[in-house]
């Protein structure tokens, strides 16, 4: 797809699926602006972009963080002059996993923040940049949790489900600006977050929880980065000029109801 002349703010865009979309972006010719925490993370995923555009630029911000938020989104505009597409994809789950009558209230403050207050205050900041200029499109990542409400994960879930009730009801709000608003809902899908949970296991232990994640779904495989998107890149183009407060489920086939 062509993107010359665009600009994109990607947040969690130093890693897994948001660097994905920012290579797919970049290699459509957009400007691409990547936002997470860790400078060094930024550092490396610039340079793997730089082979793609010169138009890139790392911005360090946590999302959790409002004035960090609207810093990333000015100093996008100061750089490229617009915004046009956002997609609001940063999140961790670095909290201790505790069944919930143990479950610690600052850990649930803390996944809510980067879950869902996220979120929210990056749609916030750029649509006040969209406002501005000629729209936009933007895309938040949920997550198949939202939808399966597994138990021992309720918090992440609950604000994941979170995410797609900001998307359908901000998406109300906008769309007479031209301002287009869509998620989606990654299954299991190979990325650093994922690979954690092979952290210190066995080959053994490994191979069964690599099984466990392809028996989940109706493809029998974990899903690439690049497989989540390639959806976020189309919801972001005109090709989808006509979707907006939608939630595309790309899983693999694990919800089919
Ligand atoms: P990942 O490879 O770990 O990437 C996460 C990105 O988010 C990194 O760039 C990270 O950079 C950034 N980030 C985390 N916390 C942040 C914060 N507070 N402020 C700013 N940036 C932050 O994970 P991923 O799998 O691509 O995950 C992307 C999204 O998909 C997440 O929303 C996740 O919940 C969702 N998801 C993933 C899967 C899956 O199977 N992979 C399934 C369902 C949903 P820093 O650490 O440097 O900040």
């Amino acid at each position: 797809m062509k993107f010359e002349n665009k600009v994109a703010l990607i947040t969690g865009g130093t890693s897994g699926i948001g660097l994905a979309v920012a290579k797919q972006l970049a290699e459509g010719g957009a400007k691409v602006v990547i936002v997470g925490r860790d400078k060094n993370k930024g550092e490396k995923a610039l340079d793997e972009l730089r082979k793609i555009h010169s138009d890139v630029l790392y911005v360090s911000a946590d999302v959790t963080q409002s004035a960090e938020v609207k810093n990333m989104v000015s100093k996008t505009v100061e750089a490229f002059g617009t915004l046009d597409f956002a997609f609001n994809n940063a999140a961790n789950v670095e909290v201790n996993s505790l069944p919930t009558h143990q479950f610690r209230e600052e850990d649930f403050d803390k996944l809510i923040d980067v879950t869902l207050k996220g979120v929210w205050l990056c749609l916030r900041y750029e649509i006040q940049a969209m406002l501005t200029g000629k729209g936009g499109s933007i895309v938040n990542t949920s997550s198949v949790d939202a939808l399966l409400c597994s138990a021992g994960t309720a918090i992440y879930a609950a604000g994941k489900s979170g995410v797609i009730a900001l998307t359908k009801s901000i998406a109300q709000e906008y769309g007479s600006d031209g301002i287009r608003i869509n998620s989606i809902c990654p299954g299991a899908i190979r990325t650093p977050l994922l690979e954690k949970k092979f952290h210190g296991l066995t080959p053994e232990q490994a191979q069964a929880v690599e099984q466990k994640y392809n028996s989940l779904n109706a493809l029998r495989r974990i899903g690439k980065a690049e497989e989540a998107a390639s959806v976020v890149t189309w919801l972001l183009s005109e090709e989808s000029s006509f979707v907006t407060g939608q939630n595309i489920v790309v899983d693999g086939g694990i919800t089919y109801i």
